[in-house]
């Protein structure tokens, strides 16, 4: 059997792993390289893959995240034409997020191309984008939605389960069974993993009891978060201080996952009459699709989210939650002076909706932004964290006077206790363990962390590119 690591080695992004065993060759995960100029090289590099992929036999997908995902389009135009086994959640998801992401490429190829024409240069070393809408739409055919827990067959000597990592709405954990002359072998990817007890999705589920290699993810390898209870007591005074101050209040949300758990966070704290009764403007097309997608998938919510909702259908002046979907509706929100909280994408400031209510909002002292999500360095919303007196909002330079809560205990990924925990719930040390999926220093310190406190051995930390005999 061989490994090769394509992406996710020694960073976060671009997850692709590649596995080969007798005549049978396939990928887990096929993610896109994010997170600024380099991350565009990479995919460029990776084009073609390197390799034929009409020799891939099939695709499993640990879950809908653009850095899992976000290659597939490019797989099936080069010629891929296999399944691509995915939980049920997950396909609906990909079914927004993958033409998005085209639809994105486009606009900044369309972007760079206006903006090198108005400096006088030519179509020179613009980026194409790596599909189309078209073409991302006609991947979406060789998805095959499975179930979580049902042994799927997927070649004639290789089945898979799907167990829920806990991470967003249909991720999940992978666990592989390749039979043959001999023992089976059992290889197993954690995915990216969930905060047990977090709120609205169901806790991680534990991994197998053994396996021959595991691949576990390390993006908080190296820290512990902070607790919910701390985040929600930041959450109850930015909210009263910015009502007592009559201004609004701006949270910028990851349209999948991050905008439901603040709408769950907002709504309780409403029921525990923690707040007092709430208006909430979600402005983000994308954050209404992944919120509907949520809803119509009630059996992978937790038991306090279902019935958090039961509770807001039977008190509907509590908690007014407007879902604004066309643009004018948007600029609207614009007109609204105080009282209003407005969650709207992206998390990180740098694209959509959002722009427009920091670009009204942040020279007023009364207002207040929230991020409670990860902030790259580079990004808009990273310099607001770091405390920017002056940012540039569609080229317009733009004070800011709000003031800027950061909240810390909202995270989609396990920390380093969380990541333990799951790995003592195998029976014993797997055959070797590749710890994958965070920044070199984060990945090398739960290395040492899984030595110390699991006292396994054969623990490799893969880099990219490199392919590994077992
Ligand atoms: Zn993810």
């Amino acid at each position: 059997m061989r490994l090769v690591f394509l992406g996710a080695a020694g960073e976060v992004t671009g997850s692709c792993t590649l596995v080969e065993t007798g005549d049978v060759r396939f990928l887990v995960d096929c993610g896109m390289f994010q997170g600024g100029p380099e991350a565009r090289r990479k995919n460029q590099r990776a084009l073609d893959f390197g390799f034929d992929v009409r020799g891939i036999d099939f695709v499993l997908l640990t879950h809908a995240h653009i850095d899992h995902s976000g290659l597939l389009p490019r797989l099936t135009m080069l010629g891929y034409r296999g399944p691509i086994y995915a939980t049920r959640a997950t396909v609906d998801l990909l079914a927004v997020l993958l033409p998005d992401s085209a639809h994105i490429q486009e606009k900044e190829a369309e972007w760079q191309l206006r903006h090198r024409h108005r400096r006088g240069k030519g179509e020179r070393g613009i980026p194409a984008p790596l599909y189309s809408v078209a073409q991302a739409l006609a991947c979406l055919k060789q998805l095959q939605p499975v179930d979580y827990w049902r042994a799927v067959q997927v070649a004639e000597r290789v089945s898979v389960v799907f167990r829920d990592a806990g991470h967003i709405l249909g991720s999940a954990s992978l666990e592989v069974t390749v039979t043959g002359e001999g023992k089976p072998r059992r290889l197993v990817f954690s995915g990216d993993l969930g905060m047990s007890g977090r709120p609205v999705l169901r806790d991680p589920e534990p991994p197998p009891a053994e396996a021959d290699v595991l691949l576990i993810e390390s993006t908080y390898g190296d820290r512990l978060h902070r607790s919910l209870s701390e985040t929600e007591d930041e959450i109850v005074a930015a909210i009263e201080r910015t009502r007592a101050a009559k201004g609004n209040l701006i949270i910028p949300a990851f349209a999948v996952g991050r905008t439901q758990e603040i709408i769950y966070l907002l709504t309780d704290l409403v029921r525990r009459k923690r707040l007092s009764p709430l208006k909430i403007y979600v402005d983000s097309p994308m954050a209404n699709s992944a919120t509907r997608i949520t809803l119509a998938h009630p059996d992978l919510l937790d038991r306090e989210a279902r019935e958090l909702l039961a509770w807001q259908q039977a008190h509907p002046d509590k908690v007014k939650i407007e879902f604004v979907a066309d643009v004018e509706h948007s600029k609207a929100l614009n007109d609204i002076r105080s009282g209003a909280v407005i969650v709207s994408a992206s998390g990180m400031c740098e694209a959509g909706r959002i722009k427009y209510h920091l670009r009204e909002n942040l020279p007023r002292s009364e207002c207040a932004v929230l991020i409670a999500g990860f902030q790259a360095a580079g990004s808009l919303g990273r310099r607001l964290v770091d405390g920017a007196r002056l940012v540039t909002i569609f080229g317009v330079q733009v004070p800011v006077r709000a003031r800027i809560y950061t909240v810390g205990g909202l995270s989609a990924h396990a920390d380093q206790a969380a990541l333990l925990q799951w790995l003592a719930g195998f029976h014993k040390p797997p055959g070797r363990t590749f710890v994958v999926h965070g920044e070199a220093g984060a990945s090398a310190n739960f290395a040492k962390a899984i030595g110390e406190q699991l006292m396994w051995s054969a623990v490799d930390l893969p880099q990219s590119g490199e392919s590994y005999s077992l």
